[in-house]
């Protein structure tokens, strides 16, 4: 349920409903606009008597959130939430790219491509240390060798960092050297995770499982939003559709209809959305065209000699032209009437 202040609510009177709720073993979310002051109480609406807060000096009105997410829905926070990470705000006014290799392979991959993604401005570096492969004779990334590596190219570049990290047991390893900690999709929805990143105090980037429904995706993040973290970022990376021509389907639906359902920053992956270099740009391009806050992308210096999805990699030379068409499209896109980013 959401409780509406009036304009002039007086602070007493804020600190009256909140203490009622927390009374009721309630957990209270404030959300101060400049003109009203909106508090949140999660948790399950139909044992809620919204008469008796109705009644109370400096109350406006309630209203239910019948959406099983709660403090992921827009309702509960109807204006777009700005996650910073270091000091880069993300889900504001500029779209912020990602931009690095699938996986950290050598110190010199990693310094080449992370210094051809500063160069074309990227604030973030990409780079898994622990990959989730298909297959248990694949490459498995470099661990904690490959962290220490995002790090020293984050020393170098001042470029942030987000990497994934694949179970709860490596939440406070990878937590370390992260700025962004990354769910991957095949793991959306364990919970577990989900759980340890929630008590984590850093920003998490949290994928689109590949069958996954955008419900249950919002639901994942509410698990990461209920544990105490609120800087949670969707990132759509396409789903498994009857299709073969590509990787995914990248869902660029997900992109436009998110940004009614949730306050969230939502992240556009055309790389893994599609699987094909070529389609990255134009992807990227319409996802940012459709609202999306950020993208992540992958690139790397020799795709073919990546040793996971080069196939889906830009050169950095691509990639300095994407950046190009992106801010284009961002410009125009903040210049429409009726847009978000024009607000
Ligand atoms: C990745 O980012 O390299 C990755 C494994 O992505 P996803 O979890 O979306 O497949
Ligand atoms: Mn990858």
């Amino acid at each position: 349920m959401i409780i509406v202040m009036q304009k002039g609510a007086t602070p007493a009177q804020i600190s009256a409903v909140v203490a009622r709720v927390e009374g009721m073993g309630r957990q209270v979310h404030l959300s101060r606009g400049e003109e009203r002051t909106i508090i949140g109480v999660v948790g399950d609406d139909r044992t809620f008597d919204r008469d008796q807060f109705e009644r109370m000096d400096g109350v406006e009105h309630t209203v239910p959130i019948l959406k099983p997410y709660k403090l992921a829905s827009r309702e509960f926070h109807p204006s777009d939430s700005v996650v910073d990470v270091g000091g880069v705000s993300i889900g504001g006014q500029a779209v912020v790219v990602m931009a690095g290799p699938c996986a950290v392979e050598s110190r010199e991959q990693l310094m080449e491509t992370a210094w051809a993604a500063k160069e074309a401005g990227a604030l973030i570096l990409r780079g898994g240390a622990f990959k989730p492969r298909t297959s248990p004779y694949s490459f498995q990334g470099m661990g904690e060798q490959g962290l220490q590596l995002l790090a020293e190219a984050r020393a170098e570049t001042g470029l942030l960092v987000v990497t994934e990290v694949m179970s709860p047991s490596q939440v406070s390893l990878v937590a370390t050297y992260a700025d962004i900690l990354q769910i991957g999709a095949r793991n959306m929805q364990n919970y577990a995770l989900l759980h340890a990143v929630g008590e984590s105090h850093k920003p998490v980037l949290l994928k689109r499982g590949m069958m996954s429904t955008m419900e249950e995706w919002l639901m994942s993040a509410e698990y990461v939003l209920s544990h105490g973290n609120n800087r949670v970022m969707l990132c759509e990376r396409g789903i498994r559709t009857f299709e073969t021509y590509t990787r995914n389907t990248f869902d660029i639906n997900a992109i436009a209809m998110l940004k009614q359902l949730t306050h969230l920053p939502v992240i556009a992956d055309p790389s893994h959305g599609t699987g094909l270099w070529e389609l990255v740009g134009p992807v990227a391009r319409g996802a940012v065209a459709a609202g999306a806050d950020g993208l992540i992308l992958e690139i790397h210096p020799r795709p073919e000699e990546a040793v996971s999805d080069g196939r889906q990699s830009l050169k950095p030379k691509r990639f300095a032209e994407l950046m190009s068409e992106v801010r284009l499209i961002a410009e125009a896109v903040g210049a429409l009437p009726g847009d978000r980013r024009a607000a």
